[in-house]
């Protein structure tokens, strides 16, 4: 979806790295994170102060292999070393479903995925990871675990005007953010953390250390010159506007044709958002997520494997611990997929109805 920007940006987002450059494992030796380039620390402040979506004074940076490097990162700082049971994690559903799948994913003796929060009761110390907005919903989030105990994690990664407005700049102890949602560029594999406590920080980076040595500083030095880039198109829009600008006004027309496609086709409804007023836009609008979460009719059971007979590719409500009468659908998809997909939902009702035909019902 982001392509057609950057084509329009053109060279002013190229960068050239000869091959003597950026050799050594460390690049600012002296520093709390001392893998991050100073040069992405700067602009990540300077798009945050730009966008207003969060806060980064008394902060510390920790940049990831992705934010899926920086969320294994915090459970390992947040997790007691000499605990005599894992560390319950826990998000309300419906989640993110990759965080399941990666806090378990080496049976760590540190912390343990323990399911819904909403319905989460066990005693003792807790991490609650708070999405918002929420993948795959969309809706903004807020804790919902009424206990004491429980250190909170803000996965960020969507709180960007072109999929919610921007009602204040975020304050929270730990929150993650990523490239793959702003900017489009999933696969420079690059996320940052602004983390308040430096012990968490220290751990943090302790982890990327272990892990891998750092975060390839080829990417950190291309996302600076992509972020400088989107900070300009903010001070200086052109004719497609900002970053943000043209991304909203994709993701608006896109949530129109598919809220007309899911009305036609009369088997599924789609959540409903209550607009809110964005003070980076300087305009009210409603959310308008990354994902589509559909809920298929009452009658049908498996939500995905009807739409996938229909040519259609979701993931099933099952992996973000609700029911597969739900499925997740990408709204970022290119320019042909995404009106093949709008394409094929009107019409499915006319399928459908012939298939019931032909068995009878
Ligand atoms: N958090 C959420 C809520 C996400 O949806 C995603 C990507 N699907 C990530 C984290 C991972 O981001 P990254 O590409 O930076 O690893």
């Amino acid at each position: 979806m982001y392509e057609r920007f950057w084509q329009q940006a053109g060279d002013k987002s190229t960068i050239v790295i000869p091959g003597w450059q950026s050799m050594s494992y460390f690049s600012d030796a002296g520093s709390l994170c001392w893998f991050l380039e100073p040069d992405f620390a700067e602009e990540i402040i300077r798009l945050h102060k730009i966008v207003g979506n969060a806060v980064t004074e008394d902060r510390h940076i920790v940049v990831g292999t992705g934010s899926t490097q920086l969320y294994q990162a915090v459970l390992y700082a947040l997790s007691p070393q000499d605990a005599v049971e894992p560390l319950s994690v826990v998000s309300a559903a419906p989640y993110y479903s990759s965080y399941p799948l990666i806090t378990d994913c080496l049976k760590s003796g540190l912390y343990k995925w323990a399911g819904d929060a909403r319905s989460f009761n066990k005693e003792g110390p807790f991490i609650e990871l708070v999405t918002s907005p929420n993948n795959p919903d969309g809706y903004a989030r807020q804790s919902v675990v009424n206990k004491s105990g429980g250190i909170l994690v803000h996965d960020l990664a969507y709180y960007w005007p072109q999929y919610t407005p921007i009602i204040s700049a975020a304050n929270h102890d730990i929150m993650l953010f990523t490239v793959s949602k702003s900017t489009g560029h999933a696969g420079m594999r690059i996320g940052w953390a602004l983390v308040k406590d430096e012990e968490v920080a220290k751990k943090m980076v302790k982890f990327v250390e272990l892990n891998t040595i750092g975060v390839s500083k080829d990417s950190q030095l291309r996302a600076a010159k992509v972020l400088q880039v989107v900070i300009s198109s903010c001070q200086y829009p052109t004719s497609l506007g900002s970053l943000f600008d043209f991304s909203a006004h994709l993701m608006e027309e896109r949530w129109s044709l598919l809220r007309a496609a899911v009305r036609q086709s009369g088997l599924f409804t789609l959540p409903e958002f209550s607009p809110g007023s964005c003070s980076f836009l300087n305009r009210s609008f409603a959310p308008q997520p990354a994902f589509a979460w559909l809920k298929c009719q009452e009658l049908m059971e498996d939500c995905e494997g009807f739409l996938r007979s229909n040519n259609i590719l979701t993931r099933s409500g099952k992996h973000f611990g609700v029911s597969p009468q739900y499925v997740r659908i990408s709204m970022l998809d290119r320019d042909e997929n995404f009106y093949i997909f709008v394409e094929r939902l009107s019409t499915i009702h006319l399928r459908h109805s012939i298939q019931v035909d032909e068995r009878g019902e």
